[in-house]
C-alpha cells in the first residue's frame, strides 16, 4: 500500500518512515480514494489477449480518469504496455517521466509553435487536419525531428481529424516514403451501443482510407469497440474506461473488474423529529423519528448534487456498515446526510467510514443516480481523498501462445 501525503502536513523535524506517514494521514483523513492498480492491470491483460494479435494500448488522458497518470502508466507498462494517450503536452509531460520507454501520443493534436515541446520529451502529435499537418511539417524540416506522429481521419464523429478526401489527398507522401506517420486513426462514436448503424459505417469507411495507408499501423477501438469483434481490432486497441472499471458493453453484465474505491467519515449523528426538514433547501422531510450519519464528502469532492434526494425522488446510496443507506436532502459542498434510521444503533458512529463507491456501489450505478456517465463520475473526483494506491508490482508476461477469440457481446 503506498499513499501519497503532502510533505508539508509533516511535524517540524520529524523523521518519521514512510508506513508512519502513511498511517498517520489515514487516521486524520476525511474521506480516502483507493485505486486497485492490479485491477487496472488485469483488466488491460483481458483486452490485451483477445485483441492479439493487435497490439494493446493503455488511455490514461485526464490523469487517467481521475487514478492518477504517474501511477497507472508505470503499473501497465511493467505488464508491458507500449504505447500510451493523453490530451495534451502537460499530460504528456507526466506520462514521459513516469515510463521513459514508451511511445506517447497527443490526442489534442499539434499547436504551431509546439514543435520544440513535443521533441524535448520525444512523444507524437496526433494530427488531425491539414494545417496541423503543415506546421509539424515545418518543424520536421527545419529541425531534422523524426519523432513520428498519428494521422486522425475522421470517419463520422465530426469532431478531430482530416476529412476523407482531405486523407486521400495525402496519400501520394505516404507512398513517397519516408513519411514520419506511425500511426493512422479514426474513432467511435457508438460503439456501446452494439448495433448502432454507424459503427458499420465507420468500419467500412476507415477499412477502405486505412488500407491507402500502405506499412502503417492502423487503430480505430476504444474500450467498447474491443468489444465489437475481431474486424474493428485493426493493428492497435486504445481502451481507456475499461481499464479503469467502467462498463464497456452497458447492454450487457461489465465484463470489467472495479477499480476504484471511495471511502467518507461519519463526521457526526444526529436524531431528528418526524416532520423535520434536512440540509439546503429543506426539500427532504423526515416521515419518522430519523437518525442521520453526517459524511464528509459533498459535491467538491465529486459526489454530485444530483445525487441529492427531496420528498419526491429518492437519491443516491451509500453503504453504511454493510448495508445501503439513502442520501437525505441535499449534497452539500463538503458533506452529505445519510439516513441511518434502519441501521442498529451502534451500526453507525461518528469517526467511522462509509463507502460512497464500492462494496457493489458501481461507477456505473452513481453515474445513472447523477445522470451522467462513469467517465465523468470518475474525472470528477476531487482532490482532497486521501489517495491509496494498491498493488501494480506487476512483471511482464510472455504472451499468450493461443490467442484468444475477440469476445463478442450477445445481440
Ligand atoms: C478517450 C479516447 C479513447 C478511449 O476511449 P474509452 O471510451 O475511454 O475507451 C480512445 N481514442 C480516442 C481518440 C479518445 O479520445
Amino acid at each position: 500500500m503506498n499513499i501519497v501525503t503532502d510533505p508539508k502536513f509533516a511535524p517540524p523535524g520529524s523523521i518519521l518512515s514512510a508506513e508512519a506517514n502513511q498511517a498517520a494521514a489515514l487516521a486524520t483523513a476525511t474521506a480516502i480514494l483507493t485505486v486497485d492498480l492490479d485491477a487496472i492491470i488485469a483488466n488491460w491483460r483481458k483486452i490485451e489477449k483477445s485483441a492479439v494479435p493487435a497490439e494493446c494500448a493503455g488511455v490514461v488522458k485526464a490523469n487517467a480518469y481521475g487514478c492518477g497518470a504517474e501511477q497507472v502508466a508505470r503499473a501497465l507498462a511493467g505488464a508491458g504496455c507500449k504505447t500510451f494517450f493523453v490530451a495534451t503536452l502537460d499530460e504528456a509531460r507526466v506520462v514521459r517521466a513516469a515510463v521513459p520507454a514508451a511511445a506517447i501520443y497527443v490526442l489534442d493534436g499539434f499547436f504551431q509553435n509546439s514543435g520544440e515541446a513535443y521533441a524535448r520529451i520525444d512523444v507524437r502529435p496526433v494530427i488531425g487536419d491539414l494545417n496541423e499537418l503543415a506546421e509539424w511539417d515545418v518543424f520536421c524540416r527545419r529541425t531534422g525531428w523524426a519523432g513520428g506522429a498519428a494521422i486522425h481521419i475522421d470517419t463520422g464523429m465530426n469532431r478531430l481529424g482530416l476529412t476523407l478526401v482531405e486523407a486521400q489527398g495525402i496519400i501520394p507522401r505516404i507512398n513517397a516514403g519516408d513519411h514520419g506517420i506511425t500511426l493512422v486513426m479514426s474513432h467511435l462514436a457508438c460503439a456501446e451501443t452494439l448495433n448502432h448503424p454507424l459503427n458499420a459505417k465507420q468500419l467500412a469507411t476507415f477499412r477502405e482510407i486505412a488500407s491507402l495507408f500502405s506499412g502503417v499501423p492502423a487503430s480505430l477501438s476504444n474500450s467498447s469497440g474491443c468489444f465489437l469483434g475481431a474486424p474493428f481490432q485493426f493493428d492497435l486497441v486504445r481502451p481507456g474506461c475499461a481499464l479503469y472499471g467502467i462498463n464497456p458493453t452497458p447492454e450487457a453484465d461489465n465484463p470489467m473488474q472495479p477499480v476504484v474505491e471511495v471511502k467518507a467519515r461519519i463526521v457526526q449523528i444526529r436524531n431528528i423529529e418526524k416532520g423535520e426538514s434536512v440540509g439546503y433547501g429543506g426539500t427532504w422531510t423526515a416521515r419518522r423519528p430519523t437518525r442521520l450519519a453526517i459524511v464528509s464528502a459533498g459535491y467538491a469532492d465529486g459526489y454530485f448534487r444530483a445525487g441529492s434526494s427531496n420528498d419526491g425522488t429518492r437519491g443516491a446510496e451509500v453503504i453504511v456498515a454493510g448495508k445501503r443507506c439513502p442520501v437525505a436532502g441535499r449534497i452539500s459542498m463538503d458533506l452529505m446526510a445519510i439516513d441511518v434510521t434502519d441501521l442498529d444503533k451502534s451500526a453507525a458512529r461518528r469517526g467511522h467510514m462509509v463507502t460512497l463507491i464500492g462494496e457493489g456501489i458501481t461507477v456505473d450505478e452513481l453515474a445513472h443516480h447523477f445522470g451522467t456517465i462513469g467517465y465523468e463520475v470518475l474525472t470528477s473526483l476531487g482532490p482532497r481523498y486521501a489517495r491509496i494506491y494498491k498493488g501494480g508490482a506487476a512483471t511482464e508476461q510472455p504472451a499468450a501462445a493461443t490467442p484468444e477469440p475477440a469476445p463478442v457481446i450477445p445481440a
